[in-house]
């Protein structure tokens, strides 16, 4: 149907209709930012990207963001990869073009640019990189929110396939475990690793919760979430035992506590996986400490914006 027949999008958040948006250097309203048909991003999601977050005039952890983001696109040996300092620059410009300081979500993606014709092939890129700003108004949903979660039958890639650290675009194994999660009515599903360990939840991390001590899978096979690596620092020093090992489903099942970790939804417990349900969701001593911690943290120690 064109676009103009259409009844009138509803937007999560009508405040992001009047957002504007960086793409490789102009900074333009949504409806305007585009990108090419020839973009590898479109002929075959080549390109990465980093979700941040703004937390009181300042982007928390956006050196470690901007680390993963380089090593990424290194890994997948992207060309004339823009300097730290201009993709620094160019989040801070559009942050201050939207006047955005708190509740805000940045989806920050660098693909491996435009190509001279259709196809995979990195030599047809001769136009450098496309960088990709878009802010959004969306304050974090999940602190008191309890997810319910299914067990994917998608596998998550272990480095056999697709080396889960590089954190790419191309996610349609995570997509179909998200839809499986809808069509169940379920908030997630965990996606296995080749194994049957549980590597992670669709778009977030998973953690533990046992006799007091905080467990989450090795990072062999998930995303290792800025989050998550986050939780894992704090859980320490709050003299919390935390642990990266093997966690089985029966683990999950009977764990005393369960949360999910991300930078979008922060830590959000989880109160029923494949119908059990998590027997201390309603205390959840330690998920609610974590969260108190992270919420602390992430308001005090993040990069400011420049005036
Ligand atoms: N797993 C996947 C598959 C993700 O896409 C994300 C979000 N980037 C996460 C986990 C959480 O990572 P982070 O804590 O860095 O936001």
């Amino acid at each position: 149907m064109p676009d103009a027949q259409r009844p009138e999008p509803v937007l999560p958040d009508p405040r992001n209709a009047g957002i504007l948006v960086y793409v490789n250097g102009a900074i333009v309203p949504r409806e305007e930012a585009c990108v090419s048909v020839f973009d590898s991003v479109v002929q075959a999601g080549d390109a990465v990207w980093e979700g941040l977050r703004v937390y009181d005039g300042k982007v928390a952890e956006l050196e470690a963001h901007l680390d993963r983001l380089f090593d990424s696109a290194h890994a997948l040996a992207f060309q004339e990869v823009p300097s730290r300092e201009v993709v620094r620059q160019a989040l801070f410009d559009t942050l201050r073009a939207n006047g955005m300081r708190d509740g805000v979500h940045i989806r920050l993606t660098l693909t491996r640019g435009k190509k001279v014709t259709s196809g995979m092939n990195p030599k047809w890129n001769q136009y450098g990189p496309t960088l990709i700003i878009l802010p959004e108004w969306k304050p974090p949903i999940y602190r008191d929110r309890r997810l319910r979660l299914i067990t994917s039958s998608i596998r998550r890639n272990n480095p056999q396939c697709l080396d889960s650290k590089i954190h790419h675009s191309n996610l349609i194994n995570n997509i179909l475990a998200k839809i499986e999660a809808n069509h169940a009515g379920a908030d997630g599903a965990i996606m296995l690793d080749l194994n049957g360990f549980v590597s992670e939840v669709n778009g977030t991390n998973l953690f533990i919760v046992r006799r007091g001590e905080v467990i989450t899978p090795h990072a062999d096979s998930c995303l290792p979430g800025i989050t998550r690596g986050l939780v894992l620092r704090l859980a320490r020093a709050d003299g919390i035992p935390a642990v990266e090992r093997n966690v089985s489903m029966t683990e999950v099942y009977t764990a005393d506590e369960v949360f999910a970790t991300g930078t979008e939804g922060e830590l959000a417990p989880v109160e029923e996986v494949d119908g059990r349900r998590i027997r201390g969701v309603e205390d959840r001593p330690i998920t609610r400490r974590l969260q108190q911690r992270y919420a602390e943290w992430v308001r005090t120690h993040g990069t400011p914006i420049p005036e």
